[in-house]
């Protein structure tokens, strides 16, 4: 893994990351300053599975309007995933990014492991989430300089300490945005239906958090609201490797 941050990023724009003073400015601000020093080399990383990708493409797209989002298709997302991008690329007028997984890398895996693979042991859900989301992810972040993600402290405990802006080493060093990380899932709700930002329709039945279709269930009312994700596995591992290193996955960083 990279320790230095990407050569060519400018050495202001690092201070002022290393700074910490990201954390005084609310996400908006945030957003403008990233978009204003990165636009087009950097890009929203947008599950469509949770309306927190959503409320900031939302706001994206007010500051700038060829903000640019991406998604990684697995192979396994659900219908509803995949009219909710169609329905977003037409209310925004935006091309939506979809990145795949290696075709012979997908054919090898479920060659050798089966289609169902992950429900059988950790190593092999975090292989399945490595090839079908981490690699494709690291391919195109390679060609960018920054990224938005819509983490938030208190989604996880592998979130918990998330900065608003940080230097990713695990994708080369860029600069990662995290502009909600101190938002409640009640403000990216107020936020959602403030601007009728549309989301995800499985979320009316009880999907708090939609992922691949046979990764993701639906919850009780009052349940964790990632305890739908990979369900079988203890909290602490439940992450797909795009926000933890690869030697972290499943330490309960
Ligand atoms: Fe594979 Fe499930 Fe991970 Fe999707 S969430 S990539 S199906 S293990």
């Amino acid at each position: 893994m990279a320790q230095s941050p990407k050569k060519s990023l400018d050495s202001k724009l690092l201070r002022f990351v290393a700074s910490g003073e990201g954390e005084r400015l609310s996400a908006q601000e945030i957003l403008t300053w990233a978009l204003k020093n990165f636009h087009p080399g950097i890009a929203l990383s947008c599950s469509f599975g949770a309306p927190e990708g959503l409320a900031l493409l939302d706001m994206m797209h007010r500051i700038e309007p060829a903000s640019r989002v991406f998604v990684l298709d697995t192979g396994r997302l659900p219908q509803a995933t995949h009219d909710l991008i169609d329905r977003v690329r037409d209310r925004y007028d935006k091309p939506v990014e979809v990145l795949l997984p290696g075709a012979e890398d997908v054919e090898a895996m479920v060659r050798a492991k089966g289609m169902n693979l992950f429900y059988e042991s950790i190593e092999n859900r975090q292989l399945c989430c490595r090839i079908r989301k981490v690699e494709p992810l690291k391919r195109y972040l390679a060609g960018l300089d920054a990224w938005v993600a819509g983490l938030r402290r208190d989604q996880n405990v592998t979130r918990a300490n998330a900065p608003k802006l940080e230097i990713d080493y695990i994708h080369g060093g860029i600069v990662k945005v995290n502009p909600i990380a101190d938002w409640t899932h009640d403000d990216v709700m107020a936020y959602v239906q403030a601007h009728n930002v549309p989301v995800n329709r499985l979320h009316a039945q009880g999907y708090p958090s939609v992922g691949c279709e046979p990764c993701s269930r639906a919850v009780r009312p009052g349940d964790d609201p990632r305890s739908g994700r990979w369900w079988w596995e203890r909290a602490e591992t439940r992450e797909c490797g795009i926000h933890v290193p690869e030697e972290e996955q499943g330490s309960g960083i």
